[in-house]
């Protein structure tokens, strides 16, 4: 990220052209949140690389992105030789990335006596080993450049906990702690992470709930609806421009109230 673009006397808001120069890297944004990030970072003037296991998905997904450059790519969070390539795949054809969505997750849920040993370490590998691999593959040339800023999708399961995903939860509750650390470790450096925790949001991951369960969530939540994936990526087009300059180590809700 541009150095004057993190002036601290920059107040407006996203604009359209506010992330021109910037490279930035959204994990899991072939739909759902990540492709709505995805849009909001290329409408601002990024260049958006989109990454997911299904690589034509990603491409797809990068296609229908406005504006030009724009990469799809396979990558699975889990797999640290996979987002080694894909982050050098990234800077050969676009440039050093300078805004990292930590994004991809998945939900394994079921009661703690029934939850298997592999629906706890794939949850854990995805959503937690996923955002440590993805940073630290691209923390070193932030912090060579002394810029970037780090946005990790958490939940608001992580912070108020959730019956049926222990698994998810805990993962999500680390997302925290990883990112309050992160931040003090690479504030010194120009570096800025932070976290934003969406509550319930209209995607594929929530599309499984039955009618009765949406009804009993909605009551809730104070605003009483689901959000919208562009609710979470108006926080992160925020998060990742000038004008949050000064906030770093944050966990930020996007969830109607529910958390308060
Ligand atoms: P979604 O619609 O299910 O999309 C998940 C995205 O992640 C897809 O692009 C998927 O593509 C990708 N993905 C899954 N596993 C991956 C892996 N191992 N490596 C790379 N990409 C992977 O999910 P969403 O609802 O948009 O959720 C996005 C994030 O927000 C997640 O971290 C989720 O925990 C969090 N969140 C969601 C809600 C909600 O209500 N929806 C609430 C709070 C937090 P492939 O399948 O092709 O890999």
């Amino acid at each position: 990220m541009a150095e004057e673009a993190l002036d601290v006397g920059d107040t407006e808001t996203m604009g359209e052209r506010e992330l021109s120069g910037e490279v930035a890297l959204v994990t899991g944004g072939s739909r759902g949140i990540g492709l709505a990030v995805g849009k909001a970072l290329a409408r601002a003037g990024a260049r958006v690389a989109l990454a997911a296991r299904n690589e034509e998905g990603a491409m797809e997904a990068a296609a229908s992105l406005p504006g030009e450059g724009h990469l799809g790519l396979r990558c699975d969070v889990g797999n640290g030789s996979e987002v080694k390539d894909a982050v050098s795949r990234i800077e050969e054809s676009l440039g050093g990335v300078s805004i990292l969505v930590n994004n991809a997750g998945i939900a394994r849920d079921n009661i703690l006596l029934r939850l298997k040993d592999e629906d706890w370490d794939e949850v854990m590998d995805v959503n937690l080993k996923g955002a440590f691999l993805t940073t630290r593959a691209v923390a070193r040339g932030m912090m060579k450049r002394r810029a970037g800023v780090i946005v990790n999708v958490t939940s608001v399961v992580g912070l108020m906990g959730n019956p049926g995903q222990s698994n998810y939860a805990a993962s999500k509750a680390g997302l925290v702690g990883f990112t309050k650390s992160v931040a003090r470790e690479l504030a010194s450096r120009g570096v800025r992470v932070n976290a934003v925790a969406p509550g319930f949001i209209e995607t594929d991951m929530t599309e499984a709930l039955d009618e009765g369960q949406v009804e009993t969530l909605q009551g809730r939540i104070p605003l009483g609806r689901f959000g919208r994936t562009e609710d979470v990526a108006e926080l992160v087009g925020f998060l990742v421009g000038p004008g949050a300059s000064y906030i770093t180590g944050q966990v930020i809700a996007v969830d109607g109230g529910m958390a308060m």
